[in-house]
């Protein structure tokens, strides 16, 4: 992995391999079938303009070309050798790869690392090999490398064969899939996507995701990274080049395998690689910057829209159909997913006046219904009038069967070019798609063809606008009173009081509490507390204490105090029992608050709808770690819980201010505890009206060493 420092310095860069001035394939061949044929095929006939070099000891000629009959007879240098061997003559041919000076192997070879243990030690000799000798090597079991700015087809991809010409533009990939590579260039061919660099990177022996994304971030022709993610493996490098990118001006759009169990366990077979927990992705996408996307279709169409226009500006999404029905429908879907219509200007209204009925000129703006005769120029002022309102901050067209394809098309392409608003044109005319859709292509305009991929790519835009918000709000301050950790702070699980002490030693608010060992104890502790209080058995063990009845709440005397003392004490598993008496806290809602780490991308907090319902419901969002309370504010809108949070029929507003507080301040106590935060949670917190503040009723956790 790219974490061992080669022992010889690379002999050839990164973007050199990205863009290389000479080719060689290993086993070329005029085989269509087979691997070396395909490629060669696909480089000829995609124009590269370096030297291309054919290796085959049988040929002196191969489809117009001088063939050689071993790397070591090519003419030099050759920056990059195509490996397709039998996996029983890869370590021979990496060798002589090696001895002729070649800068980078792309090993297709496959059965290796991803296979069997033996496949995993050949891969290791393999790597050796090559970086005894300063020569890099993407794979092996990749699928190479697809180039539209070197117009070089560097894959065995049957997809290559299909195109007439590589579409050069401003999208690039990484993938740990080689197959998803081939069909997302073709997606994005036939989607009038321009493409730079798509680049698979099998199972990463030498150079690995970040090593190409890190590629991708300085080639000036790619502006657009997609990734397709199984597992990063350095979480801390991977967050670096994200914030570089998006300092730079690039995005990086991702999709992540491993979102369920399934997706996870399919990940792993696939790459031999780990999944990393997603919901510890997405928060590192988020703080970051990146837009995970649900699918990798969707993905290449956002990165199309992304490509050629600026982020969303201030204001909503501004949209005209050809069907008011399909219209309606986005509409309402738009609205159900927060997605924000925009308003007419007076501009637009007193625009739209001009050739439509008023109940035509709503957003969506219908077609169906214009006043005169129709001609292309009602169409067209009906989108410019739209695109040109400064409370339209992105473009949506409908276009279903209609008259005037064509030239409304053109008036969506001219509203785009005139305003650079992201616009995204749904092309939902099945049969009658061709003509618009060529148009389109040639203009440079991407297009979606279904209502859910237009949603998908909105979505996209306005969380690429709110993780800018985000980013743009001040730097995580330590709050007064927050840390530091206590040095007397164990390792192990800890109990109920210890959580509380470490909570109240970062400034959040705890319950009144005290310690007892025996029934008369703890009657005198709820004296000094008052009544009504609240005894809890105090474990090590017990994780869901209710569970255990340990949990005695709203004792309204020393008498019931005493039982329950002797209640809880029988039930507890340790020998040494001690009970806590407590306050009894009395609010508005149930809060958790959690803190992980996890295993990629470091300590991460948590909020959301706590007490039984947390599993349930699972309304709960992640960020990384520390965090200031704006940002917790922003995850705390995120939260279905929100409505409830602000005050809802009549019910109180709650204490926001407060609770943001003291996510900031749990968010610090788990990035101080580093690497020896395993989990921390204090669930529930009880949250009370606004002004009143909240308690951490109870707290578990559990410390590294
Ligand atoms: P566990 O989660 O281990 O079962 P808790 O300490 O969270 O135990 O207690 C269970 C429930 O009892 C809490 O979710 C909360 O509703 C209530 N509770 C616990 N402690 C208090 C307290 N001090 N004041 C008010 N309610 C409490
Ligand atoms: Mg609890």
């Amino acid at each position: 992995m790219s974490d061992v420092t080669p022992p010889v310095p690379p002999r050839i860069p990164l973007s050199r391999i990205i863009a290389p001035r000479s080719v060689a394939v290993i086993g070329a061949s005029e085989d269509y079938a087979k691997f070396g044929g395909r490629i060669l095929h696909h480089v000829i006939r995609h124009g590269f303009a370096g030297r291309l070099i054919p290796v085959n000891p049988r040929r002196d000629t191969l489809l117009g070309l001088p063939a050689f009959a071993s790397i070591g007879a090519a003419p030099g240098p050759v920056d990059l050798a195509i490996v397709a061997v039998p996996v029983g003559q890869l370590l021979q041919t990496v060798g002589e790869c090696a001895a002729a000076g070649v800068g980078a192997c792309i090993v297709f070879t496959a059965q290796l690392g991803e296979f069997d243990a033996a496949g995993a030690a050949l891969q290791e000799q393999v790597v050796a090999v090559a970086r005894g000798a300063g020569m890099r090597l993407i794979g092996p079991n990749c699928m190479g490398m697809i180039s539209a700015t070197q117009a070089l087809g560097l894959t065995s991809s049957p997809t290559l064969g299909q195109v007439p010409a590589l579409r050069a533009g401003r999208v690039g990939l990484v993938s740990q899939s080689g197959a998803l590579m081939g069909a997302l260039f073709i997606f994005a061919h036939d989607h009038g996507i321009g493409l730079s660099t798509m680049i698979s990177v099998g199972n990463q022996a030498d150079i690995d995701l970040c090593d190409m994304l890190e590629a991708l971030i300085e080639d000036a022709a790619t502006g657009v990274i997609c990734l397709y993610v199984e597992a990063v493996s350095d979480g801390a490098r991977f967050a670096a080049l994200a914030r570089r990118a998006r300092a730079a001006g690039k995005r990086i759009l991702a999709v992540k395998a491993g979102r369920t169990e399934a997706g996870s366990a399919m990940a792993r077979s696939h790459t031999a690689s780990l999944a990393g927990s997603f919901a510890g992705f997405e928060a590192m996408c988020r703080d970051t910057g990146i837009l995970l996307m649900d699918e990798a279709e969707g993905m290449i169409l956002a990165a199309g829209v992304l490509a050629d226009c600026p982020a969303m500006g201030a204001g909503g999404i501004g949209m005209v159909v050809s069907s008011g029905g399909n219209g309606a429908v986005t509409a309402d879907r738009m609205v159900a997913e927060g997605l924000p219509l925009a308003e007419w200007g007076e501009d637009t209204r007193a625009r739209l006046s001009a050739h439509f009925l008023p109940s035509h000129q709503n957003n969506p703006v219908d077609l169906g219904a214009h006043t005169g005769a129709l001609g292309p120029h009602i169409f067209a002022e009906a989108v410019a009038a739209v695109a040109d309102d400064p409370g339209v901050a992105a473009l949506v067209y409908l276009m279903t069967p209609q008259p005037l394809m064509p030239q409304t098309a053109e008036a969506v392409i001219a509203a785009r070019a005139r305003t650079n608003k992201p616009t995204v044109f749904i092309l939902d005319t099945s049969r009658f798609a061709d003509e618009v859709r060529e148009q389109l292509i040639a203009a440079g305009m991407p297009f979606v063809s279904r209502i859910d991929d237009a949603l998908r790519v909105l979505r996209a835009l306005v969380r690429e606008r709110e993780m800018a918000a985000l980013a743009a709000l001040p730097a995580p301050t330590r709050p007064a009173g927050a840390g530091p950790l206590p040095a007397s702070l164990r390792d192990g699980a800890l109990t109920e009081p210890e959580a509380k002490a470490l909570f109240a030693a970062y400034g959040i608010p705890v319950t009144r509490e005290r310690v007892v060992g025996d029934a008369e104890a703890a009657a005198a502790a709820a004296v000094e507390i008052g009544f009504p209080v609240v005894l809890k058995g105090v474990s090590r063990e017990v994780v869901h204490k209710s569970d255990l009845g340990l949990v005695r709440l709203n004792l309204r005397d020393a008498a019931a105090v005493r039982d329950a003392f002797a209640a809880v004490v029988a039930a507890l598993p340790e020998a040494d029992a001690a009970a806590v008496v407590q306050e009894m806290v009395r609010g508005e809602a149930e809060v958790i608050l959690g803190a992980r780490r996890d295993a990629v991308f470091g300590p991460q907090v948590l909020v959301g709808l706590g007490g039984v319902l947390v599993e349930v419901l699972r309304d709960v969002q992640l960020a990384v770690a520390p965090i200031g309370p704006e940002a917790a504010e922003a995850m705390l809108r995120r939260l279905a819980l929100w409505p409830l949070l602000e005050g809802v029929r009549g019910r109180p507003a709650l204490d926001v201010g407060a609770l943001c507080d003291a996510i900031s301040r749990f968010s610090w106590l788990a990035a101080d505890l580093g690497e020896r935060l395993e989990d921390l949670e204090a669930n529930p917190v009880i949250l009370r009206a606004a002004g009143e503040g909240l308690v951490a009723v109870d707290g578990r956790g559990r410390i590294g060493a």
